[in-house]
């Protein structure tokens, strides 16, 4: 099996083959883990009660047990516990789908109100309509150590080497996955994605809030934030004692993947610093350190995970639309799944390849070979 790409996706498929002793060849045009595509930034937000869909649950809780395996047999440690808050109105998305799901799936979720939002977090400002959720299975992922970690489990990563074309790979290979990140539409022509820029700063911690430890991930969820003004924020506590990182979800320009704009300027830096300024305390508008990373998104946000409706020797992932990176082992496993044995028992009914592409037409010589 080839799998192309060792972002987190594809290191993922690569570490879940590897694991069923499969033979598998990663490729990757740079050297993973890299800082060119999606899976880089140290840190990512893993969290349970999805507010974007109850369906993604299960996969959760299957990719919670899976993160703790990989940190079981790598020795690295790769995911902490800190809880998540979704902060917003009463009415807002991030409230009403979290508690939803939390409903469905029986979560450990706690409804907190303004006051008791003000009492237990210093560094969010809290206006009087208000209210978070508190989901406890919650926190932070490192994304290098995940790219290493799974990577280190798979025997044969083929580094710097781009995959050109899937159709000539075929001819030495009896299958294929497709994780190239922001890459995919270049290797796969039919499927429909954007890329859009995006920027994380770290901005300094002023220093009452760094003498009282505010953002310690022991006392300072990771956070979203549904606002008025900047649309959806989100957060971390601090992993360096010194600053904390925030973004803006979905703010970006769309790009190409071989000429985004890396370097960030004050245009891109003045949001957020407005941001922070408006709804957190203790943080000082002194930008210490910015990245660049790619959304991949699809029309609909939600991710595809499939066979190719044109080849089923090809698996197609693009479990990105940025809210990917906590899915990956379990994302993983499914492609070995469907190389392995041509179908999976999870529910990925959401993440067709067939929404966005013509009917297949697949040859009924093709349907049998995995
Ligand atoms: C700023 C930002 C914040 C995010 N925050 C979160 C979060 O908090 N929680 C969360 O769950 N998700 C988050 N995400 C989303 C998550 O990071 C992505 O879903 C995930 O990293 C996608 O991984 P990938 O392997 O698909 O893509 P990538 O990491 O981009 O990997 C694709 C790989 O394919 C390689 N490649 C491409 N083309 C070829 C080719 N032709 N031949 C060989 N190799 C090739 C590339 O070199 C690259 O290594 C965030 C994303 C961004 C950008």
């Amino acid at each position: 099996m080839a799998v192309v790409g060792g972002g987190v996706m594809g290191a993922a498929t690569s570490w879940r083959l590897a694991a069923r002793g499969a033979e598998v060849v990663c490729f990757d045009r740079f050297s993973p883990p890299h800082a060119q595509g999606s899976s880089h930034g140290d840190s990512r937000i893993i969290r349970t009660a999805y507010f974007e869909g109850s369906y993604y649950v299960p996969l959760l809780h299957e990719a919670f047990a899976l993160w703790r395996e990989l940190e079981s047999t790598s020795g690295a440690s790769l995911l902490r516990i800190t809880g998540a808050l979704y902060i917003g109105t009463e009415r807002s998305e991030a409230v009403v789908g979290s508690l939803a799901s939390a409903k469905q799936h029986h979560l450990d979720v706690e409804l907190l109100s303004a006051d008791e939002l003000r009492r237990r977090y210093r560094g969010h400002v809290v206006r009087d309509e208000d209210v978070a959720v508190l989901d406890r299975q919650a926190g932070i992922l490192d994304p290098e150590g995940a790219v290493t970690a799974m990577l280190a489990q798979a025997p044969d990563v083929r580094r710097n080497t781009r995959v050109s074309s899937v159709d000539e790979l075929l001819r030495d290979f009896d299958a294929a996955v497709v994780a190239a990140g922001p890459w995919t539409p270049e290797v796969l022509d039919w499927i429909p994605l954007q890329i859009e820029r995006q920027v994380h700063v770290w901005f300094s911690i002023a220093r009452d809030a760094e003498a009282g430890n505010w953002f310690a991930p022991e006392r300072w969820p990771v956070f979203i934030r549904q606002t008025r003004e900047f649309g959806d924020v989100y957060g971390f506590p601090s992993l360096d004692g010194a600053s904390v990182k925030v973004g803006r979800h979905h703010d970006g320009d769309y790009t190409d993947p071989d000429r985004i704009k890396r370097r960030v300027d004050e245009h891109d830096i003045d949001p957020l610093r407005l941001m922070a300024a408006t709804y957190l305390r203790g943080v000082s508008g002194n930008a210490r350190r910015t990245l660049t990373c790619m959304y991949t998104n699809t029309p609909d946000e939600d991710f595809v995970v499939d066979f190719s409706p044109h080849d089923r020797r090809v698996v197609v992932l693009s479990p990105c639309s940025g809210h990917g990176f906590k899915f990956a082992p379990v994302i993983g496993d499914i492609a070995a799944d469907l190389v392995v044995d041509g179908r999976t028992k999870r529910d990925i009914s959401h993440f067709s390849a067939a929404r966005f592409s013509a009917p297949p037409q697949v040859p009924d010589d093709q349907t049998d070979h995995h």
